[in-house]
């Protein structure tokens, strides 16, 4: 059984989706959580995952903090508030993400840039915030929110894509710098999960991407949420550097 108890996390991105999700199964499995989201209306959204979270049995502490992760003074906020309640920071997981879609003879600057800012800056803002925590403590685990797409790419996300794809390179190298302080960094790759992110697709598009899924159905947050766990947990002590796609044979 998996026992976070005593243990801190920050969730990027967790107000819905695949990050509520797995602040939830870290709190549930004892954890404290920093619940985090971007934009003011998304509060009374972290509010309701907080409050889920407490009808829980014995669940860990659970603070919500606004800050947009794209930039570093607020990640570096985001950490420390987590730093402020809870004295450490030992799980990161760096799930904060959007999607610009569009073909590339059409996107805009602004389009390129904004998915790369938020995936994969917002996960170098924050890990360089937690760093220097984890490494005195010589203990920590860092889970980044990759996507399939970045490993076989799609028509219409070069830019989210190259974002995610970035996230392995780095997750990798991250991995390499820092094992030696018991640190480990892994990425996960979902496919197709039911969320606000895939929900905004066009009905054909969604059903192209489900002929490719051999388990024939969109997966679940909560089933990103548990290998997330896993990576967090004294169990996956021996795996770092890696990338696991969650992704019903997508891609496989
Ligand atoms: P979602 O439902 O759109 O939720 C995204 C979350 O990220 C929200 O809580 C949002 O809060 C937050 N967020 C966005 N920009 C932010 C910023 N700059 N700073 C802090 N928080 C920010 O997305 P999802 O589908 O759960 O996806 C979660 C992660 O999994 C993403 O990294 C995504 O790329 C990845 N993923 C998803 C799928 C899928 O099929 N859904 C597949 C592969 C990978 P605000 O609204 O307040 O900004």
């Amino acid at each position: 059984m998996i026992d976070l108890s005593g243990k801190s996390a920050v969730v990027t991105g967790s107000s819905r989706g695949i990050g509520a999700a797995i602040a939830k199964e870290l709190a549930a499995k004892g954890a404290n959580v920093v619940i985090n989201h971007s934009s003011k209306n998304s509060r009374s959204k972290a509010e309701e995952v907080a409050e889920s979270i407490a009808d829980l049995t014995d669940p860990g502490k659970v603070i919500i903090k606004q800050a947009d992760v794209s930039k570093l003074k607020e990640a570096q906020d985001l950490i420390n508030s987590c730093l402020h309640e809870f004295e450490s920071i030992d799980i990161l997981v760096n799930n904060a993400g959007i999607n610009r879609d569009t073909l590339l003879l059409r996107m805009k600057e602004e389009d390129w840039q904004a998915p790369i800012a938020v995936n994969l800056g917002g996960t170098f803002n924050c890990c360089k915030a937690s760093l220097r925590t984890m490494m005195k403590q010589r203990w920590g685990r860092i889970i980044n929110l990759s996507s399939i797409i970045g490993m076989i790419g799609n028509a219409g996300q070069t830019n989210y894509a190259a974002s995610k794809a970035g996230i392995i390179g780095f997750s990798k190298s991250l991995a390499r710098e820092v094992a030696a302080r018991n640190i480990t960094v892994n990425a996960v790759a979902p496919g197709f999960i039911t969320t606000a992110m895939t929900e905004e697709m066009p009905e054909k598009v969604k059903e192209k991407l489900l002929e490719k899924v051999p388990l024939s159905r969109a997966g679940m947050p909560e089933e990103v949420a548990n290998a997330v766990l896993f990576l967090a947990s004294e169990k996956a002590s021996y795996i770092t550097g890696e990338t696991i796609k969650i992704a019903g044979g997508m891609g496989m």
